[in-house]
């Protein structure tokens, strides 16, 4: 070693420690290409020509390049497994270390997936193939995998899944079941899935609620969907209790003749009105005990012109309409 270098070597630069890093790199790389039989540490690099830290550094670079190579084709076979761990064994890299770069190799791979399957919204049989493989490359069962490194995409893929399938303004019960098996194969339990969207169940119970009072009459087979749907999204008993007297006031008001001036607004014109107000009161932007309302109403020439209706929650219409 010259002079030169023992004094880089007492402080040396964060460049400095890089280009080293770097040589080593290459000639761990290079031996490993040219002699792969006889590969070793002892015969890669000449004697005096690391410190401990930097060969860790590059042994780990060029541990986390083989892996990054096998997985180029979006799989990291048995084979290519076992070869990885014979180049692991030969850089003498730790269990600890070599598992940390396999398993940070996997996540990008599953995030990659995974985001693959979210882009058009349903975890198909191929998308869970493929992440199934990245999990088993590091031994650990999908749903676990899912459930522990990606949790929160999970729940946020979920909450778009709940939204395409109610987007219709109704859950199919092959939907919800569809839901339940996505988050079952993502690690996520039943009570944190309803838990992950029940700002959304809320506001889609909310729109039914809205819709059938706009439409001014409820089946039989829409009370028993309600029911149904209260029962599987678990909401909270006064929420639930609200839902049912709303419900029942549906069916009461058809009677009343006061009904005339809320009821009846065209099917797409009340989806138009929902969105337009986001399932949000246009007064105070509350999200419950909402009512379609004409601003003229009918009697008085008003008419079912998407200007002519508004959102409006009941406190605020027993102020306008009183
Ligand atoms: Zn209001």
């Amino acid at each position: 070693m010259s002079s030169a270098d023992s004094t880089l070597a007492s402080q040396p630069t964060k460049n400095d420690v890089e280009s080293r890093v770097r040589s080593l790199i290459e000639l761990l790389e290079n031996s490993l290409t040219q002699n792969p039989e006889t590969f070793s540490i002892s015969t890669a690099l000449p004697v005096q020509s690391y410190e401990p830290q930097l060969l860790d550094q590059a042994k780990q670079a060029v541990y986390r390049k083989v892996i990054e190579r096998a997985w180029e084709d979006g799989q990291f076979t048995r084979d290519e497994q076992q070869t990885a761990r014979w180049i692991a064994e030969r850089l003498e890299l730790p269990e600890g270390e070599f598992a940390a770069i396999e398993l940070d190799l996997a996540k990008k791979q599953f995030a990659a997936a995974l985001g693959r399957a979210m882009s058009d919204g349903s975890l198909d049989a191929d998308d869970e193939r493929r992440l199934q493989k990245i999990s088993d490359t590091i031994g650990m069962p999908m749903a676990t995998f899912a459930g522990v490194f990606f949790h929160a995409e999970g729940e946020k893929f979920l909450r778009s899944m709940f939204l395409e399938a109610v987007a219709d303004n109704h859950l199919l019960t092959e939907e919800w079941g569809a839901l339940l098996s996505t988050a079952n194969k993502l690690g996520i339990s039943h009570h944190e899935f309803l838990q992950a969207i029940r700002h959304q169940t809320r506001e889609f119970v909310e729109h039914v609620i809205v819709d059938a009072k706009a439409d001014g009459e409820i089946s039989a087979h829409e009370e028993e969907t309600m029911v149904w749907l209260l029962q599987q999204l678990e909401m909270p008993s006064d929420f639930c209790q609200y839902a049912v007297s709303e419900m029942a006031r549906v069916q009461s008001r058809v009677q009343s003749t006061q009904a005339l001036e809320v009821v009846t607004i065209p099917p797409q014109l009340r989806t138009r009105i929902w969105r337009k107000y986001n399932g949000r009161c246009a007064a105070c932007s509350a999200g419950d005990y909402l009512e379609m309302v004409r601003i003229i109403p009918k009697s008085m020439g008003g008419g079912d012109d998407e200007s002519n209706i508004q959102l409006l929650c009941r406190r605020c219409l027993g102020q306008t309409h009183a």
